[in-house]
């Protein structure tokens, strides 16, 4: 198995989960033809792509992705903007990638979002903001059940070439 350099291994070193997390490109980012940027950046970082598809997002899953949300002000708004066009869902695995994830993302309010995230980068409004990512590893769990079919990930070998590849 493939070991990075600088790597603490298993033994006394931090323990190393295991993760996958869902990101999905939201319609404003597909109609601003962002999913390959989006790609691309979890790609170059490192992160395997282990479930990917197109959709228009129907309302049950909508409603159970943002359960937590129900009681907001911008519930209504966000839901009539999720379904506003198709989204790209994916499913990310790799070393700590839900942390990683959202720190590629950025902060949730565009304006707060550093330069250099994905919505730092291109989105300039919390409504507006382009991707989602799932902000822990249970909340993924949740997400990617609620998205994917198990038959629709795929367990692909990693050949070692890539840091993806840490050891336990
Ligand atoms: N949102 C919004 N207005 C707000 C807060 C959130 O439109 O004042 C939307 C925005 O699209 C955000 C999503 O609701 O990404 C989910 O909110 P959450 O707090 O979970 O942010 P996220 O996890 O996406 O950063
Ligand atoms: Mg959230």
């Amino acid at each position: 198995m493939f070991i990075a350099p600088g790597v603490p291994r298993a033994a006394g070193g931090p323990t190393w989960t295991q993760e996958r997390t869902l990101v999905a490109v939201k319609p404003d980012g597909v109609q601003r033809r962002l999913v390959g940027t989006v790609i691309q950046r979890f790609e170059r970082r490192g992160f395997k792509l282990v479930g990917m598809k197109m959709l228009q997002a129907p309302e049950n899953i909508l409603a159970e992705h943002y359960q937590d949300l129900q009681r907001k002000p911008f519930y209504p708004a966000l839901i009539s903007y999720m379904s506003s066009g198709p989204v790209v869902a994916m499913v990310w695995e790799g070393y700590n990638v839900v942390r990683a994830s959202r720190a590629m993302i950025g902060h949730t309010d565009s304006t707060e979002a550093a330069p250099g995230t994905i919505r730092g980068d291109f989105s300039i409004h919390i409504s507006r903001n382009i991707v989602h990512a799932s902000d822990s590893v249970e909340g993924a769990r949740r997400e990617i059940q609620l998205w994917f079919q198990n038959s629709e990930l795929v367990n692909w070998a990693d050949g070692g070439h890539h840091n993806s590849s840490y050891p336990g």
